[in-house]
């Protein structure tokens, strides 16, 4: 049986290898990094076909909020397959997909009332973009059609999101295809010059935003930003004062603003939307990733009662005729119902506070080592930057972090020289010592090459 079992692994890998392109990945670097074969997940933990363990510390690409396999959500999705796998959103709707809106619009106070439906991050960045220009255009503003970003934005790979996004990996080869976009001053705290908070980061960057909006805004449709937490390059933090100036300045020169919480929604940073520690709301927010409990392929994007009126009218062409196939898939909106029940249920946003402060006391020995610069927290997000001065070091940090995590139990992937934490909301303490204690030693070793 234990013979058959590593026969099958193996096999899975080389299978794998020849038949699927992994995302994200040099294939090539499959030759020396391995390839895990999950084959089933419980709470925090995936294991793989051996029978070894993964705490899945990044709770898989950010997405799974409450553990795998996790009863509730599991017991939600069993009795919605009895009843309606899907249908089409065109002409029809469903209970899971009207308590869903009506349940996100009531997070909101009903400011974004609203809810448009797709499957992935990218496809929820495209809507948001589409319905910023058509709403303009609609409204008789149609020279209003250029977006801003921030430097180190990321907001999915789709040649729309793809053009506001400000990775230039990502970008190179598609260059020639993106539409051309106002690229302006992250507020990432990392950036303060001497003497300066955060705060003075934020207000010099808002400064910048202004500078461009004062000459263009005529032709500016919209400017998008992640919320709190630039997730994807590299965890870069900013004070909430960012986005209030943000929300203000759009106001001040008719420009909407779009939140994209793909990655900082769902309570990730210590509310359930970021945009709540700056006590604002946007135009639009795009939801994803953590929204169906990491289930489900679901994102939307949720909007005003202004932007909404802009395309309501007897005429077709004035309509957002958008769409895809899956739009509010009854199974996905179920399994993020279920999400938001076990946030009521266990008083998640106010219990994730004291979880989130003893991984930050389990993690202080890390923060003082030697080689980490500018630790940092906000919610459920830990960072800190690795100090590697030699740049082939640097180079492969991220892979050889991953590979020693691995041999640890530990699935955690580090941007750049960048290592973070985006665990699960259900670690318990052992859990919390353990991946601590861990990342600490895969640290270590790593650094000793
Ligand atoms: C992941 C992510 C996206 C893209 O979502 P996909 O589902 O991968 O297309 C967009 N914006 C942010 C902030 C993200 O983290």
């Amino acid at each position: 049986m234990e013979h058959s079992r590593q026969n099958g692994q193996s096999d899975w890998i080389a299978r794998s290898l020849k038949s699927v392109w992994h995302p994200c990945t040099q294939m090539q670097h499959h030759e020396s990094v391995p390839l895990v074969p999950v084959s089933h997940g419980r709470g925090a933990w995936l294991y793989d076909a051996d029978g070894r363990r993964y705490l899945d510390a990044i709770s898989s690409w950010w997405v799974n909020l409450f553990g795998h396999a996790n009863p509730r959500i599991n017991a939600a999705l069993k009795d919605q397959l009895d009843r309606l796998e899907h249908a089409m959103l065109a002409g029809f709707t469903h209970e899971p997909v009207i308590a869903l809106s009506e349940k996100l619009g009531a997070l909101t106070g009903h400011a974004l009332g609203h809810c448009f439906y797709a499957s992935d991050g990218a496809s929820a960045v495209e809507i948001a973009l589409k319905m910023s220009v058509h709403a303009w255009r609609n409204g008789g503003l149609p020279d209003k059609r250029e977006f801003v970003c921030l430097k180190n934005s990321y907001h999915g790979e789709t040649l729309g999101a793809l053009a506001v996004t400000d990775v230039p990996l990502f970008r190179e080869a598609y260059g020639s295809l993106l539409q051309q976009v106002h690229v302006i001053a992250s507020p990432d705290a990392r950036g303060a010059r001497e003497g300066e908070s955060a705060a003075d980061v934020a207000l010099r960057a808002a400064a910048e935003l202004e500078k461009l909006l004062a000459e263009r805004a005529g032709h500016i449709a919209a400017v998008i930003v992640e919320p709190l937490v630039q997730c994807a390059t590299g965890m870069a933090m900013h004070d909430p004062v960012y986005l209030k100036q943000v929300r203000a300045l759009c106001d001040r020169y008719g420009v909407h603003m779009i939140a994209d919480e793909i990655a900082v929604g769902n309570g990730r940073t210590g509310t359930f939307f970021a945009c709540e520690q700056a006590g604002i709301w946007p135009d639009f927010v795009c939801l994803s990733k953590g929204i169906s409990g990491g289930y489900l392929p679901l994102s939307l994007v949720m909007t005003t009662d202004a932007v909404y009126q802009a395309f309501y009218d007897r005429d077709v062409a004035r309509g957002f005729l958008h769409s895809h196939s899956f739009t509010g898939n009854p199974l996905a909106c179920r399994a993020a119902l279920a999400t938001l029940a076990i946030f009521e249920e266990d008083d998640v946003i106010n219990s994730n506070r004291d979880k989130a402060a003893r991984i930050t006391d389990a993690l202080a020995p890390l923060a003082q080592h030697e080689r980490v610069r500018h630790f940092r927290q906000r919610g459920m997000i830990w960072a800190f930057d690795a100090v590697i001065d030699d740049p082939q070091q640097a180079q492969t940090f991220s892979r050889r972090f991953f590979t020693t995590a691995l041999e640890h139990e530990l699935l955690l992937r580090p941007i750049g020289t960048t290592v973070y934490l985006m665990p699960p909301y259900i670690l318990d303490h052992e859990e919390i010592a353990l991946l601590a204690g861990r990342m600490h030693t895969v640290f270590e070793k790593v650094l000793k090459g």
